[in-house]
């Protein structure tokens, strides 16, 4: 049985493959104040990365929609945390283009110094 099973992001609507990439929302909903205490089952969507980084990039929801607004917090943290999210999106629309796959190696990158880079950009 696979860890998950394909399903539309909630944005685009496009199928998540279990092979792709993508952020997942895990939701429950429980009873507070009241006994016996309910509680639902666990049931989890998927935002693919694309989304997920326009999500981040976009425009806050309005303040009548918390749960969109819970949403926009989460994927804006966890992007903004890590590249990860990013670099994701970057490889899943050079896919989509029908571009050859790379990986990007950061490490391999160049850090100047302010005043070179200042230099450097004229
Ligand atoms: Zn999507």
């Amino acid at each position: 049985m696979p860890a998950r099973a394909a399903e539309p992001c909630i944005r685009c609507k496009d199928l998540v493959e279990i092979n792709l990439a993508a952020v997942a929302f895990r939701g429950a909903v429980r009873t507070v104040g009241i006994q016996p205490r309910l509680e639902s089952e666990q049931r989890q969507v998927y935002v693919c990365v694309e989304c997920a980084i326009a999500i981040a990039m976009g425009d806050e929801p309005p303040k009548s929609q918390p749960l969109n607004m819970m949403a926009y917090e989460l994927i804006c943290q966890m992007t903004a945390e890590n590249p990860a999210i990013v670099v994701a999106a970057w490889q899943q629309l050079r896919k989509r283009l029908q571009l050859p796959p790379i990986s990007p190696n950061f490490a391999e990158g160049e850090i100047l110094a302010p005043e070179r880079a200042a230099l450097r950009a004229g």
